[in-house]
């Protein structure tokens, strides 16, 4: 499955993968590793876009002076919208300012809160012999995601695998789930902007309510994640559409956490155009006026 972009399309062109994790959050790879891979996996350039934080950027950025691959800056932020989850990845925003970390870190923060809870509702609930600390070797010094509780229970053999974790135990209203703070989608948006980045609508495909996304435009983003190794072709007509219809840039990435962990997702398995990129810096250009400096 190789969507958005191939070489054989574009023979002028190379392509940019422009979603992937790495140990800064949930991903497997470190930020080295994974511009390693990147360059094996011909890529001319990769976005980092970790949950919650941008921690991983500056390693990736290091890393890609030996690999000659492009690092696209990013961070993944999973808003609230009512019950919904939706996902705002966050282009290009500046990596140095204090406010912008400051609540990158109040999120991480409370990730590790809501961690300790899951934690503490599984043994309670189901008399199983985790721990905290275990959940954080997983995690090693990344921000705490729920993929590594369930990483925790398949070491401890108390579950088969990451699905078996989610859909019985920790997954959005299971018996040990936990909610956690969360910005509200318009905020998010709202802090990508102020931070100088390019707000884009991640993988609509999986939202469960397929009007939202209209919403979420009206909220301003700037672009749609089109091309998504969850999307099935016909949701990338879809949104393609949608995307041109509103003037909106269309992005894309593979969301690859590292090995073959997701479903089988490799990096590089969803690519686009590099085009794209050079689109998210213009649009990152504009959005330098709104930059907040606040302290
Ligand atoms: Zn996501
Ligand atoms: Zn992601």
């Amino acid at each position: 499955m190789s969507m958005g972009c191939t070489k054989e399309h574009e023979p002028h062109n190379c392509c940019a993968d422009l979603h992937t994790h790495t140990t800064a959050s949930d991903g497997l790879l470190s930020p080295s590793e994974l511009i390693k891979k990147s360059a094996a996996a011909g890529l001319c350039a990769v976005g980092i876009a970790d949950h919650d934080t941008i921690d991983g950027i500056a390693e990736a950025y290091e890393a890609s002076k030996q690999y000659g691959i492009e690092v696209v800056p990013a961070v993944e932020l999973n808003t609230r919208f009512g019950k919904e989850e939706i996902h705002i990845l966050g282009y290009y925003i500046q990596t140095d300012l204090v406010w912008f970390k400051n609540i990158l870190s109040d999120i991480r923060h409370s990730r590790q809160i809501r961690a300790r809870k899951m934690v503490d509702n599984l043994r309670r609930l189901y008399g199983m012999d985790i721990t905290y600390e275990e959940v954080e070797i997983e995690a090693k010094d990344g921000v705490i995601a729920r993929p590594h509780i369930a990483r925790a229970l398949i070491k401890k053999q108390l579950v088969t695998d990451m699905s078996e974790a989610f859909a019985k135990y920790i997954g959005n209203n299971c018996p040990a789930y936990e909610p956690r703070f969360r910005l509200t989608t318009e905020e998010g948006i709202r802090v990508v902007s102020e931070a100088g980045g390019v707000p884009v609508l991640a993988h609509p495909g999986l939202l469960s309510d397929a009007g939202l996304v209209n919403y979420v435009i009206r909220l301003g983003v700037k672009g749609i994640e089109v091309y998504h190794s969850k999307h099935t072709p016909e949701q990338c007509r879809r949104y393609d559409q949608l995307a041109r219809k509103y003037g909106l840039l269309i992005t894309g990435g593979s969301d690859y956490h590292g090995y073959n962990e997701a479903g089988g997702v490799n990096l590089g398995d969803v690519k686009v155009p590099y085009d794209v990129v050079d689109k998210l810096k213009k649009f990152a250009a504009e959005s330098e006026k709104n930059i907040i400096n606040k302290a």
